[in-house]
This record gives structure tokens, C-alpha cells and sequence, in this order.
């Protein structure tokens, strides 16, 4: 009898510690209950904390441009029944306590998240930044190991192109070195530069509740087109 105590009670220590340490490498895993879903996505809201991004001339930092476009599109997402995990929720960079270079140790962490769900798309949500300031539109990268990542970021770049932003001509483009999470992770994999902040025009929009609900709503278009086309059906 004692021994049977024993037992369950080392099982739930074990459960429990599992538990434990598995919350500490990665956030909280999100899902709708009712709707489990195969359809699974990492939403990264580029920068934050100490790493600004992007500046625009009016002081608008593209950290804070990322995460309120990547809540909008976790939301979006979470009500279609996919599951998600958000790099970030708030202002802060991700790296580990005790790591000496910060920008090297978030960068890690989010290449750790990465790898933690194989099977997730990898979104990325950054704002561009250009000296030329008539440069504008949505331009998606895509991640160069997986082969499927140029088929997200063409469903994603014609979502948006069509839906959206019909003088858009951008194209996609696969990611080099310089982008070091696209250019390493084996994920499906893309990067979504919404716009430009450098120009002042398109600055107005991505600072525009609606345009950023708008311009989520096209790129979760995109990744329904893509899972669709993969012939993976959700539930
Ligand atoms: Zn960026």
C-alpha cells in the first residue's frame, strides 16, 4: 500500500516537473478548446524590450507596431480554432537570464521555440524601414530550408496583394543569411514586413487600428490558403 502511494506520488512529482520545465523553454501554448486543431502556428512579434527596431521619424518604434499586429492576427487565429504560441506578448525581448549578449540570446530563444514545434507555421511580423521614403507595401520572406515556406509566402504576399493593396508589385523573397531565424529554422517559415514606416503615408495606415486588423485579416487569408492547398483540414 505504501509503496503504491509512493509511486503516484513520484508520478505526479514527475508530471508536475515536466510540467515545469517545459513552460520555462517555451510560452504558453494556445488553443481553442472547442476547435483543436492540426492548423498550428508561432506568431513572433519582432524586437522588443531594449531591441527598438525600426525608428520612424515621428518616434514610433516598429517593436511596438509588431506585437499589436501580432495579438490582432493570435486573435484571428484562436477564433478559427488554430493553435498558436506567441514569441511575445508584451514589450520584452525573450533571452534566457544570465545570457552576456542579449540580442544573440533572444534570437536563440525564438530558434529554441521554433524547434520545440516542428509542424508550426513560423510568422514573423516586422515593419520595414527604407531611405528612400516613397518606398510602401507589404513584401513577405521566406524561410530557405523548408521548401514549403515559399508556398505560404505566396499565398500570403497575393492575400494581401489582392485583398488589400492592389498597386502592390512587390514579390517575395527568400530570406539570406542576414535573416538568421528564416535562414536556419526548418519550420514552414516566412516573414511579413507589413510596410514601410519610413514613409509617411503608409506610417498613417500601420498606426491605423482598422488597416492593422485589415492587413491580419489578409495574411490569415494567406495561411488558410496554404494550409488549403496542403490539403490539411482543420479539427
Ligand atoms: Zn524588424
Amino acid at each position: 500500500m505504501k509503496r503504491t502511494v509512493l509511486v503516484l506520488f513520484c508520478g505526479i512529482i514527475a508530471a508536475y516537473s515536466a510540467f515545469v520545465v517545459k513552460k520555462d523553454i517555451v510560452p504558453a501554448l494556445n488553443s481553442s478548446m472547442v476547435f483543436p486543431s492540426s492548423r498550428f502556428c508561432i506568431i513572433d512579434a519582432g524586437h522588443g524590450g531594449f531591441d527598438g527596431g525600426a525608428v520612424a521619424f515621428d518616434g514610433t518604434l516598429e517593436k511596438d507596431l509588431n506585437l499589436q499586429m501580432a495579438k490582432k492576427l493570435n486573435d484571428i487565429l484562436i477564433l478559427n480554432g488554430y493553435q498558436t504560441v506567441m514569441i511575445r506578448q508584451e514589450d520584452i525581448s525573450v533571452e534566457e537570464a544570465g545570457d552576456t549578449h542579449k540580442k544573440k540570446g533572444d534570437i536563440r530563444k525564438r530558434f529554441k521555440i521554433a524547434e520545440t514545434y516542428p509542424d508550426a507555421l513560423f510568422i514573423s511580423i516586422h515593419q520595414n524601414s527604407y531611405k528612400q521614403s516613397n518606398s510602401e507595401g507589404t513584401q513577405v520572406f521566406y524561410g530557405s530550408k523548408n521548401p514549403k515556406s515559399l508556398l505560404l509566402a505566396e499565398a500570403v504576399q497575393d492575400a494581401v496583394k489582392n485583398g488589400l493593396q492592389i498597386k502592390n508589385r512587390r514579390t517575395t523573397k527568400k530570406a539570406g543569411n542576414n535573416l538568421y531565424l528564416l535562414s536556419h529554422m526548418e519550420n514552414v517559415s516566412i516573414m511579413v514586413e507589413c510596410g514601410f514606416i519610413s514613409n509617411k503615408n503608409e506610417l498613417a495606415k500601420l498606426k491605423d487600428e482598422e488597416y492593422q486588423q485589415k492587413l491580419m485579416l489578409r495574411v490569415f487569408e494567406g495561411i488558410e490558403k496554404y494550409y488549403e492547398r496542403e490539403g490539411m483540414c482543420s479539427g
